[in-house]
Order: structure tokens, then C-alpha cells, then sequence
């Protein structure tokens, strides 16, 4: 079994209502959800005119090699209704591996660590809510200590 830390961000309708719906699928396709962060609202991060996000980040257990999780994580972001829109552009729901274990795999399609986490506060603030002193494997530093480079208030949603 492997240990995977997931990234989870909706823009688009029921914000809310999409990433908890994210977290059901996760668990009927036989992906077991540890531990889930807060969720925090954040401003949109590439392209700024689109609503903000909401984010958060998940712990999972997972039998799954790191491809088949990603397709898996495909799926599931299909089957909630996302469609293709610009990089960086609003969705419905995205789904990013963010950690497996101590994996460096680097493929066109599929980077673990994801090559983006260590300079997304959205990523690592959440992310240290739930795994703070595990290591990145590529910078050697907790993520705690990673999320400490973005101060800035990220705002706790109300549920
Ligand atoms: P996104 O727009 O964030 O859903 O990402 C688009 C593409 O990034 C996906 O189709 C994946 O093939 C690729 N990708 C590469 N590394 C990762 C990763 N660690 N997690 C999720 N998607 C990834």
C-alpha cells in the first residue's frame, strides 16, 4: 500500500458540494481517504480573471500503481462533470497527485512529486494541515517548513 497525498480545487458551481463529492467517489472506487484537510478559499493562481477556488488536500491509501491512480482520478473528474477548458482556467474539479510515498517518477503525463507543489501556498498550506513533517522527496524540506514560505492568510471556508 502506498501512502498518496492528493491535491483536490474547485472553481466552477457547488463548490463545496464538488469536492465532497470528489472525496465519495474517491472512496467508492476503492481509494482509502485518511485524512482531509481544511478547506481553504483561494485566488486563482496562472489566469486571475475566473472565480476563486476552493482547495483542499487528502491522504490516501492506495493499492493502485501511480498510473492507474491517475486515470482512476480521471475518471472520477469526468464522471463529476468536468470538462477541458483553458490551462490553468476554471473547473469544476481537478484532481492532482501530489506525493506518493517518497516516488520520483517523471513522465510527460505524469510527475510525482507534482512539478507545480512547492510553489502553490494553496497547495502546501492545506497539505501541511495533515502531513507537516513528512519530507518532499526532491527539495528535502517538511512540508510544513515549505508551507511556511507562503504566509499569507489563505481564508478557512465555513461549511
Ligand atoms: P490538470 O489540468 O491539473 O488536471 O492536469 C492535466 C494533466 O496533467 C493530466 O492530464 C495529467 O496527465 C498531467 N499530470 C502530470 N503530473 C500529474 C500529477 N502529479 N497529478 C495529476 N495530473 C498530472
Amino acid at each position: 500500500m502506498a501512502l498518496v497525498a492528493l491535491g483536490l480545487g474547485s472553481n466552477l458551481g457547488n463548490r463545496l458540494l464538488n469536492l465532497k463529492n470528489a472525496v465519495r467517489s474517491m472512496e467508492r472506487s476503492g481509494l482509502r481517504v485518511m485524512r482531509a484537510s481544511d478547506v481553504f478559499e483561494t485566488a486563482p493562481w496562472g489566469i486571475t480573471d475566473q472565480p476563486c477556488f476552493l482547495n483542499a488536500c487528502a491522504l490516501l491509501e492506495c493499492a493502485l500503481s501511480p498510473r492507474e491512480l491517475l486515470e482512476s482520478l480521471k475518471d472520477i473528474e469526468a464522471r463529476l462533470g468536468r470538462t477541458m477548458t483553458r490551462r490553468w482556467g476554471e473547473r469544476l474539479i481537478d484532481l492532482d497527485i501530489l506525493l506518493i510515498d517518497s516516488l520520483i517518477h517523471r513522465e510527460a503525463d505524469l510527475c510525482v512529486p507534482h512539478p507545480e507543489m512547492h510553489r502553490r501556498g494553496f497547495v502546501l498550506v492545506p497539505l501541511a494541515r495533515i502531513i507537516p513533517d513528512r519530507v518532499h522527496p526532491l527539495t528535502g524540506r517538511t512540508i510544513a517548513s515549505m508551507a511556511s514560505d507562503f504566509p499569507e492568510e489563505l481564508r478557512i471556508c465555513s461549511l
